[in-house]
């Protein structure tokens, strides 16, 4: 199915999961990668064992100063060029997204496109790694701060992004001068390898040594040895509010510095006085995109109890021309969940909708019989719901959308809207210019993307991205993020011929 998009990215020996560049190796257990489009294994990969860990290890340690050597904008010069290669294997690139992923080949081209973005945004980023010039408050003394590498920075990512997430850190990573050694998804191993190479070729055509950027292969045992590692000052890690929380401890406990990008509950408010044909398109995608396997995906709609029963009706209006199906064709407007644990959390959530007093709108199912061999296709549901059921509580990776009335004001909304642990995107739709920036005021949205008449999924590069409360804390991609990816030095100089002390002290000899 794949073949020829793997030859044109270059790949042609699946067996090994870890590299350094060139070196490919391998010696622990064997992870198969499944399609969840058709069900068909793609890979075995053979993940990376302790031995595996220690040398792509060893190779990065000795790699960061050679590469932190070579000015930024040269590094920036070796981003571009990897950008370059990404515009050529995009269709490639994005067809393994998608049938690995299973998202929409629209949506795996998308997702190369982020990683062009950022590339080029990591580009103009390595010309302007600026820090501040401060006046001194001592006679002929200068004071500036400057920014340096850290060194090496590990990746961790989740599946569901499987290679965007990693070039938003790698490219922002290697112009702030650092190593990169990622762990990918153990459900899309593939993908990590196909970057991997694609990165590798550019270094090597670049006469550069191995160990600038590395990949390993393994399930959360193998993303343990990283954070866990003080070699790696910083660890970048998407994923669960779980994993979250046991990365943080992991990296806390050795005085490490985190960077979380966890999961959503997201929400759009929809107040009397919002444009609902956009509403509508807005809230669908958001909630059936990616099969709802977004961080950013829409998880509730709070709605004004004035127009409640219009949205409610557009809403089943709209579910019901939804076509599920192979994500590679054209038609359908959502493919399948990622795996059959996917398909049982998603089961799971709707038995607890019900059990906690919810009633479905629309109903949802798995789907079997032909094209959906792989046992991966659900139906989008979308329930009426109250806030507070434990189950609204918690982010459910599936197309599953909640229905909230609200009566009074948007102070009532957004005061729902904030009540549940994640902290991640959130939206309005309303013209009434007053709503729109009391939810942007310090007393509204509490989240990390508050978006004004768009949805919640679909962030552009040029912003940081990233939430607050359960959602992590940490920023990617765009704006002044960089500045994570460095340490920061704050310098003083003096150049008098006496030695003034800060405060006025005096100090004789
Ligand atoms: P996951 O937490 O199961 O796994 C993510 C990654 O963490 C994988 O590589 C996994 O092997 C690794 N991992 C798991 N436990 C670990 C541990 N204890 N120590 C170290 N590494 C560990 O998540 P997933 O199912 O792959 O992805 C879905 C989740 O990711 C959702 O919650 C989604 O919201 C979140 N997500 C967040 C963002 C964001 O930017 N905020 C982006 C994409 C996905």
């Amino acid at each position: 199915m794949i073949n020829t998009e793997l030859h044109k990215i270059g790949i042609t020996d699946l067996a090994a999961g870890s590299s350094t560049g060139q070196q490919w190796f391998g010696h622990g257990p064997k992870i198969t990668s499944y399609s969840p489009v058709d069900g068909q294994a793609i890979a075995v990969i053979t993940a990376s064992d302790a031995r595996d860990y220690e040398k792509v290890l060893q190779t990065a340690s000795q790699a960061k100063s050679i590469w932190a050597d070579i000015p930024a904008p040269r590094r920036g010069e070796i981003v571009r060029q990897f950008g370059e290669k990404l515009r050529e294997l995009k269709p490639a690139l994005g067809k393994l997204v998608s049938y690995e992923m299973g998202k929409s080949y629209q949506e795996g081209l998308g997702e190369v496109q982020e990683m062009i973005d950022i590339c080029d945004f990591a580009v103009g980023q390595s010309r302007q790694l600026y820090g501040f010039t401060i006046h001194s408050e001592r006679p002929a003394h200068r004071m500036f701060e400057q920014y340096h590498p850290l060194g090496i920075v590990g990746i961790i990512s989740a599946f569901n992004f499987p290679v965007a997430v990693w070039s938003w850190n790698a490219a922002l990573a290697l112009v702030c001068g650092n190593v990169i050694v990622w762990k990918g998804s153990e459900k899309t191993p593939l993908c990590a390898v196909a970057c991997q190479k694609i990165l590798a070729d550019i270094l090597q055509a670049n006469q550069l040594p191995e160990g600038i950027s590395s990949l390993l292969t393994g399930n959360a045992e193998v993303g343990k040895w990283l954070a866990a590692d003080s070699r790696i000052p910083l660890i970048s890690a998407t994923g669960s509010t779980h994993m979250g929380r046991q990365v943080a401890t992991t990296v806390a406990a050795r005085l490490g510095r985190s960077l979380l990008e966890l999961g959503g509950n997201n929400a759009i408010i929809v107040t009397p006085q919002a444009d609902l044909k956009m509403t509508i398109m807005g809230a669908v995608f958001g909630a059936i995109g990616t099969a709802g396997q977004r961080c950013t995906s829409t998880r509730r709609l709070i709605v004004h109890e004035d127009i409640y029963e219009q949205v409610k009706t557009s809403l089943v209006e709209a579910y019901r021309q939804i076509k599920i199906g192979n994500p590679l064709e054209a038609e359908p407007h959502m493919g399948p969940l990622i795996d059959k644990a996917a398909v049982n959390a998603y089961s799971d959530a709707l038995r607890k909708i019900e059990e906690e007093g919810g009633t479905f709108l629309v109903s949802g199912g798995v789907l079997a019989g032909h094209g959906f061999e792989s046992g991966c296709y659900v139906k989008p549901v979308i329930a009426e719901v109250e806030n507070h059921f434990k189950i609204v509580q918690t982010e459910t990776f599936a197309p599953i959308l909640y229905l909230i009335r609200y009566t009074g004001s948007v102070e009532e909304a957004i005061a729902l809207q904030n009540d549940v642990p994640q902290g991640l995107s959130s939206a309005i739709m309303t013209t009434n210019l007053r709503e729109a920036e009391y939810f942007l005021s310090h007393k509204g949205s509490d989240c990390g993307i508050a978006n004004v008449n768009i949805g919640t999924s679909g962030a552009e590069i040029g912003g940081a991205f990233g939430g607050e409360k359960e959602s992590g804390g940490g920023r990617e991609s765009g704006s002044d993020s960089w500045k994570v990816y460095m340490r920061r030095q704050t310098n003083t100089i003096n150049y008098s011929t006496s030695l003034p002390l800060a405060q006025g002290i005096k100090f004789n000899l």
